[in-house]
């Protein structure tokens, strides 16, 4: 599959906010937005004001790379969510933030949302007690994800065991076990992404 391989930053000057794509680096100041917020490019300081659909269009570049999704998988969710009862831009919301690699990016098992997928893709967690390698795949209320025994040992969850965290109120995490559990489903409060959701249906309404 066709993979993004420029640098991740420049994604973030683009969208003038953090999107959070490299880890630690990303809370220093050695974040490329700290010292340069201007987009990207020859003319980024020179840029017009954007239209309406020039808004939506970002809105939805942005939420599809803070999730760090391809457009097909981004616009597949968008249609399962516009399926679903309830407001589309929250039920778009919600389906992203329970993707298997978004939880354990969440449940802090991972620095970015990149190395959960790295890392679910590796096979090193289970859920309920069963492989998942799956980043896509949709977790539900009351599953537990669990670093699985094998990989207990490796240098990565070591350092992770003496690690506070601070997960959202949907979760909740045990570091020392290596384990975290879904509470409930994110209400769009609970939610941190910075995205005006309505702009990305209102796109993909036209
Ligand atoms: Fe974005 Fe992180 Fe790079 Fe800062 S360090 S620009 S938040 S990817």
């Amino acid at each position: 599959m066709a993979r993004y391989t420029d640098a991740n930053c420049r994604l973030c000057r683009r969208e003038g906010q953090k999107l959070f794509l490299k880890g630690e680096r990303c809370y220093s100041p050695k974040c490329a937005l700290e010292r340069k917020s201007t987009p990207p490019g020859m003319h980024g300081q020179g840029r017009r004001k954007a239209s309406d659909y020039g808004l939506q269009l970002r809105e939805k570049q942005k939420a599809k790379r803070f999730y760090g999704l391809q457009e097909s998988q981004f616009r597949n969710t968008f249609e399962k969510a516009s399926r679903m009862k309830g407001k589309t831009g929250e039920n778009l919301l919600i389906m992203l933030e329970m993707r298997m690699d978004n939880v354990v990016y969440r449940l802090g098992l991972a620095s970015s949302r990149k190395e959960a997928r790295q890392l679910v893709t590796h096979g090193h967690f289970t859920v309920n007690g069963r492989k998942v390698d799956i980043p896509s795949a949709q977790v539900e209320p009351g599953s537990v994800i669990k670093v699985k025994e094998k990989s207990t040992n490796s240098p990565k969850f070591k350092e992770i065991k003496d690690m506070e965290i601070t997960v959202p109120a949907w979760l909740t995490v045990d570091p020392e076990k290596l384990e975290g559990k879904v509470m409930s489903q994110p209400t769009r409060e609970e939610i941190d992404t910075p995205v005006a959701e309505h702009l990305i249906v209102e796109l993909y309404s036209k």
